[in-house]
């Protein structure tokens, strides 16, 4: 199949605008094809988690790896937090705060790389440092300036871990590559939240196709990405998922690969509720949902290259390799379980604006977004009645600008402070009950902008944040966990109960 990545992202939703990739080399066709292998910040935050993942590359090198890598755990932070000191005006201490971050990389250096090699790496850390430290010097005095010198700064996060990786990797006795990912993944110019251009697609095959035609094993870092003018961009935070998507869909992977620290995608976020289960398959759908309402184990742009492509997207635990984590292809398995998964996203801001003029009239709602639009801030979920309108946001910060000017439609009323719940799985639109039973068990909670049917996949609903833990705990407990309703309440079909 002819595939249609990249495509231009239009909005913060999952919606692209054409361009057809040209088909690779005839040849290619003949050989297999690669496989994404992309580690997050906590599978490599150790001389230890590198020597897992050397291991793991090493145990999937016939499937053609192409590895990405993130930032050391905690380093991307440490990053921004230093230009944060820098616009502070205290360029010294900015520079000085990463010296913890800067020597774990050349710990983990000491400890798995030979003498040659360690040197060389010591070097690049040296010649990092001392263009951050110029970097830092410039912000302190032209803070205007720091967009852009900001994304160069993070992204030596994951230009330092990639090139750590692959000499980790030749070590074992791989032959590895690094690749600078700016080579690739070409982006606009929206520093910190950088959108992939279709120019990627020929960029990442004359990069890499070549190394995986001779069996190197290209290593490149995730997350950043380079504009037409040769300046650092990077994609966002959690982006390594999206770059090791895009670069999936620019190579028409066999798979791509998400190791991360948990058993893959699970029933519910594992930090709130400890019974989470592995979800065993997911479909594309459930998995952009759950990635876009709060599952930080999936950036939520990662599934639309594989969607556009058709790419199988596997989530593995990198503390246990041998098993399956959790396989995102186009249709989930026909089982009659419901519901898949509860996810989250706290420190939500709902708007409402109320006005009689909405009453049978038209043209209101587009006069609504339109400030949403200008003020350049993504709605996520919508509700309304005959004379309001309620509206969630994730980035509040036009926050004051956007009451003025809806202030002007009808009378705003803000709350902070709230997070959206939302419950996925297939089939959800059409299965009778799942509502009465889901605000029936929490029915002690208040709940609002209730949303449903919107997608087949999701009923989403608002509550105060400080409520928000209990809830999930209860809805996983009543959705998985209780073991002579579990299944119907999840949608089970009565035989397949869990004893
Ligand atoms: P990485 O460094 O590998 O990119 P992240 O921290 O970005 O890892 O994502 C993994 C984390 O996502 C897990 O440690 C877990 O706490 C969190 N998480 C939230 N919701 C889920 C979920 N439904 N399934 C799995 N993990 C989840
Ligand atoms: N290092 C970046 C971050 O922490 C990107 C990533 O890890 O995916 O956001
Ligand atoms: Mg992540």
């Amino acid at each position: 199949m002819l595939c249609d990545w990249p495509f231009l992202f239009m909005s913060d939703k999952l919606q692209f605008v054409g361009h057809k990739a040209p088909p690779l080399s005839a040849h290619s066709k003949f050989v297999m094809k690669p496989t994404i292998m992309k580690f997050g910040g906590t599978s490599v935050e150790d001389a230890s988690a590198f020597r897992n993942v050397a291991a793991i590359v090493k145990s999937h090198v016939r499937l053609r790896p192409v590895v990405v890598v993130s930032a050391i755990g905690g380093f991307t932070n440490a990053l921004l937090a230093s230009v944060q000191q820098a616009i502070g005006g205290d360029a010294r201490a900015a520079t000085k705060s990463l010296d913890h971050f800067l020597g774990r990389h050349v710990a983990i250096a000491l400890d798995l790389l030979n003498l040659e090699s360690r040197v060389a790496f010591e070097l690049t850390v040296a010649v990092a440092r001392r263009e951050i430290r110029q970097l830092h010097k410039i912000i302190a005095v032209h803070p205007v300036t720091h967009r852009p010198l900001q994304d160069e700064i993070v992204a030596s996060g994951e230009q330092l871990s990639a090139q750590l990786l692959a000499a980790v990797l030749r070590e074992h006795g791989l032959a590895a590559r690094y690749v600078d990912a700016r080579r690739c993944l070409k982006t606009d110019d929206n520093y910190g939240s950088a959108a992939p251009l279709p120019e990627t697609t020929p960029a990442t095959r004359a990069e890499l196709m070549p190394l995986l035609a001779s069996t190197r094993i290209p290593v490149l870092g995730g997350f950043i990405g380079c504009t037409e003018k040769g300046v650092t961009a990077t994609l966002g935070r959690g982006g390594s998922d999206y770059s090791a998507a895009i670069i999936g869909a620019a190579l028409e992977a066999r798979e791509i690969q998400i190791w991360t620290d948990v058993a893959g995608v699970l029933t519910a976020d594992p930090r709130i509720v400890s019974n989470a289960r592995t979800i065993p398959v997911l479909s594309y759908q459930e998995a952009a949902e759950l990635a876009y309402f709060g599952a930080k184990v999936l950036h939520p742009k990662t599934i639309q290259p594989a969607i556009d492509c058709r790419i199988p997207v596997r989530v593995c635990n990198s503390r246990a390799p041998a098993e399956a984590g959790t396989l995102i292809v186009a249709e989930s398995e026909a089982t009659a379980q419901t519901v898949k998964a509860i996810a989250y996203k706290n420190g939500i801001t709902t708007v409402q604006v109320t006005s009689a003029r909405m009453l049978g009239a038209y043209g209101f709602l587009r006069a609504l977004f339109e400030v949403f639009d200008r003020h350049r801030t993504a709605v996520d979920v919508v509700t309304t009645s005959e004379v309001s309108v309620s509206l969630s946001l994730d980035d509040a910060s036009a926050l004051p600008q956007l009451i003025a000017d809806l202030e002007q439609l009808g009378a705003v009323e803000v709350e902070e402070h709230r997070t959206i719940i939302s419950i996925i799985g297939e089939g959800l639109r059409n299965t009778a009950g799942i509502a009465a039973r889901v605000f029936s068990e929490i029915s002690d909670i208040n709940v609002a902008m209730i949303s449903v049917g919107a997608s087949s996949v999701n009923l989403t609903f608002m509550v105060d944040e400080a409520r928000a833990a209990d809830a999930i705990r209860r809805l996983h407990y009543v959705c998985f966990e209780r073991p002579e309703s579990a299944g119907k309440r999840a949608g089970l079909a009565a035989e397949e109960v869990p004893a």
